[in-house]
């Protein structure tokens, strides 16, 4: 089995219809939200007017938040759908316009992901169309996800949440929140599950939102919960604790979630690659991609390894997106993603800013931006460390406790 290394040929359209939106909807509002901290992108509405009204006709194959769902029933459908491959490229796409406005896009939240992962059927009926923020931080457990202290408990028909979830995203726009809560704390990670709370649900509340290097136009909140009372039938996948799947369940929301953080970083990495090339021809100085970068001038050359990285973490990309649309394992390929891609998106944005010098520094241009924005990307939904830690005890064949 090989995969074809150039975008796949199905999703170019789509890409371009992301790019196009990205270039004329969110690069002009890119430096004005930056700018405005907290303040709510309006023009956003009507961009996820238009991707609503496209999933509900069928044309939009990947706007929005795709799920790795591996159950037999839709078995072959990945093959045909593609759903996560067309996800990655276009918010690569969307991400080389603005990374914080695409975080921000209603209905498309990380929770939107979790749930398409693992609710059941009924659940992602009733769940349709909801916007879900995902909140796994706490103040005392960030990497070490399985240390998390909130609970919930069954009452009667009801579990009662209580806890304090930190830095979620879009934890002050998004209606509902998916939470990982233990159901009980003596049992261990196989006793954390996800919950679907709706905003408005007695007993939660946005505590304050965070002032950040980056991605500004995203709103990042604190969030508690005291004795919030969800239905029963709000639990994502299965009620059982089950010691043997131990923390499988939950975490298999990252096999999803990664991938498209990987995009991000992608796109943004290209956004700042794109803008240098520019700015260096500007100056005179051309990238020839048929010479050896021996023969160019250092700027050349920094910029032609720059781009071979970035390509390095586009096909990695590729391929987890690939194999989950094929119903197979990509746990060890989301985590290389996201590890490589989170690097490279920082390393890219950083070494543009140099390459272009006091235009790279200045708010004249926004490459200052992507490197503040770029950060994030190696860092949320698991570190680059977590990530190289994840890699080396697949291919090592160690348990998380024989290699922490
Ligand atoms: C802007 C922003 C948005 C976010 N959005 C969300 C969200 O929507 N939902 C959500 O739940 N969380 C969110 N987070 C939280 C994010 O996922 C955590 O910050 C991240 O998981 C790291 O946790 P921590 O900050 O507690 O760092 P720590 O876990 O304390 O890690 C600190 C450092 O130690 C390293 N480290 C930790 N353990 C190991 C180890 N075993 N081996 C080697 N190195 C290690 C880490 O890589 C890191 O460099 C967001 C964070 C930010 C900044």
């Amino acid at each position: 089995m090989s995969i074809d290394l150039d975008d796949p040929r199905r999703f170019r359209t789509l890409a371009g219809q992301a790019h196009q939106v990205a270039m004329n909807m969110l690069r002009p509002i890119s430096r004005k939200y930056d700018r405005a901290e907290h303040a709510y992108p309006q023009e956003l509405d009507l961009l996820a007017a238009m991707i609503d009204g496209l999933s509900e006709s069928g044309a939009n194959e990947g706007a929005g938040a795709a799920g790795v769902r591996r159950d037999a029933a839709d078995a072959d459908e990945g093959i045909r759908n593609g759903a996560n491959l067309a996800s990655v490229m276009s918010i690569a796409e969307m991400c080389w316009g603005d990374v914080g406005l695409l975080l921000s896009m209603p209905r498309q939240g990380l929770g939107n992901s979790a749930i398409a992962s693992v609710a059941d059927d009924e659940q992602l009926a009733r769940f349709a169309g909801v916007w879900a923020a995902m909140a796994i931080t706490e103040p005392g457990t960030g990497s070490d996800s399985a240390n998390i202290t909130t609970t919930a408990v069954l009452d009667g028909d009801e579990y009662v949440i209580n806890g304090e979830k930190i830095y979620v995203t879009s934890g002050e726009r998004a209606d509902h929140v998916v939470v990982w809560a233990s159901l009980d704390r003596s049992l261990g990670r196989a006793a954390i599950k996800s919950f679907v709370v709706p905003k408005d649900t007695p007993g939660m509340r946005v505590d304050r939102l965070e002032h950040k290097l980056g991605i500004k136009a995203s709103d990042t909140a604190t969030i508690v919960f005291e004795d919030c009372r969800v239905p029963k039938e709000n639990l994502l996948g299965s009620p059982e604790v089950d010691p043997k799947q131990g923390f499988a369940g939950a975490m298999a929301t990252f096999d999803n979630t990664r991938p498209l953080v990987a995009a991000m970083a992608v796109g943004c990495a290209r956004a700042a690659l794109d803008l240098t090339r520019d700015l260096l021809g500007q100056a005179g100085v051309t990238v020839d991609h048929d010479r050896p970068a021996s023969t160019q001038s250092a700027a050349a050359a920094m910029l032609l390894q720059l781009e071979a990285d970035w390509e390095g973490a586009r096909l990695l990309m590729l391929q987890a997106a690939w194999l989950a649309d094929n119903r197979r394992p990509n746990s060890l390929e989301a985590s290389m993603a996201k590890a490589k891609a989170g690097r490279v998106g920082s390393d890219v944005a950083l070494s543009c800013v140099e390459l272009c010098g006091t235009l790279g520094y200045s708010e004249a241009e926004l490459l200052e931006k992507w490197a503040r924005d770029s950060k994030i990307l190696d860092i949320f939904e698991g570190t680059q460390q977590i990530q190289q830690l994840i890699v080396a005890r697949r291919v090592l064949g160690l348990s998380s406790a024989e290699l922490r």
